[in-house]
């Protein structure tokens, strides 16, 4: 039995965007081990055939990567007719492209009348930063799944997996365009479960909790990248595990939601996967 338990995904095509990032490589070689083909889209074309090069060494020809733009219809569109003859059509998406930018994030944590004119406050913040990390977000999930979901309407088993974030529930200080588009994709999630339940496709979520990636490392740690930061302090008083989660922990959810016999009647849900963080009042 695959470390992965024992769901099966044999035959089925799982489209994955963001596939060479920390997190839906992860997910992408738990569903080639448990069968399914992977179709693993990413801007960066190297990230994402590093990734499909590991897989097919173990798991050959189940994995191929696509160099797609997720807020390119025309490049999605390409990209779902090559896949249709690689593997054939999606049967499980997983919205996984997106993040935030250091142009949609504030120096401070509280407004003070007295700030140095030198720190980023929210009235600096520039519009360019703030619609590059709602797009990336929110449209790079919402025009996939214009695209895959189409063909996946009668498939069985057809699913949706979007990924929210802590910041859905309550938005965390200084990134006030990322919290406001991983709501968006918790609202859209819920949305598109409805949408879609008269034509069998579920749309569920998970809200992963904090993990160190690429894009949080400078926000957790010192430069040196082992002393925790002040914030990174904070979110481990805050989690009651007392630790930072791992890409691998947020796999068992992803594949729970995916499976149809386990899940078939989980629809509309995010599934928070984050050490205890949001049960937590701090007290
Ligand atoms: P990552 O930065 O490691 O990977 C993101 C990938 O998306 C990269 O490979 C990047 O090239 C790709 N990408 C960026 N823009 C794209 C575009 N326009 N089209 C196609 N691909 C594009 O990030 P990650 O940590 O693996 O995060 C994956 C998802 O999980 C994101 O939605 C992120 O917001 C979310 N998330 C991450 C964490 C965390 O702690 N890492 C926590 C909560 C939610």
């Amino acid at each position: 039995m695959s470390k992965f338990g024992k769901h099966d995904f044999t035959g089925k095509t799982v489209v994955l965007t963001g596939a060479g990032g920390v997190l839906v490589s992860t997910f992408s070689e738990a569903f080639a081990q448990l069968g399914a083909n992977v179709a693993l889209l990413d801007l960066n074309r190297e990230a994402a055939q590093s990734v499909a090069d590991k897989i097919n060494q173990n798991n050959p020809n189940q994995a191929k990567a696509y160099e797609c733009n997720v807020l390119e219809k025309e490049s999605l569109k390409a990209v779902n007719e090559q896949i249709k003859a690689d593997f054939g059509p999606c049967d499980i998406l997983i919205n996984g492209a997106g993040g935030n930018n250091p142009k949609a994030t504030t120096d401070n944590e509280f407004h003070s009348e007295d700030l140095d004119k030198e720190v980023k406050s929210f009235f600096n913040l520039e519009e360019t930063g703030i619609e590059f990390v709602f797009n990336l977000n929110f449209l790079g999930t919402l025009l996939p799944t214009q695209v895959f979901a189409k063909e996946m309407i009668g498939r069985p088993g057809a699913n949706i997996i979007n990924i929210s974030s802590m910041n859905a529930l309550t938005p965390l200080t200084k990134i006030p365009a990322y919290s406001g588009a991983k709501a968006a994709i918790s609202n859209l999630t819920q949305w598109l479960a409805v949408h879609f339940s008269k034509v069998g496709i579920r749309c569920n979520a998970i809200a992963p909790g904090f993990l160190v990636s690429k894009q949080n490392i400078d926000l957790l740690f010192e430069a040196d990248h082992e002393t925790l930061s002040p914030r990174g302090e904070k979110i481990i008083n805050n989690t009651p595990m007392g630790r930072f989660g791992k890409a691998e922990e947020l796999v068992g959810g992803i594949l729970f939601l995916a499976d149809e016999t386990a899940a078939s009647f989980v629809n509309g849900v995010i599934i928070a996967i984050d050490g205890g963080f949001s049960a937590y009042s701090g007290v």
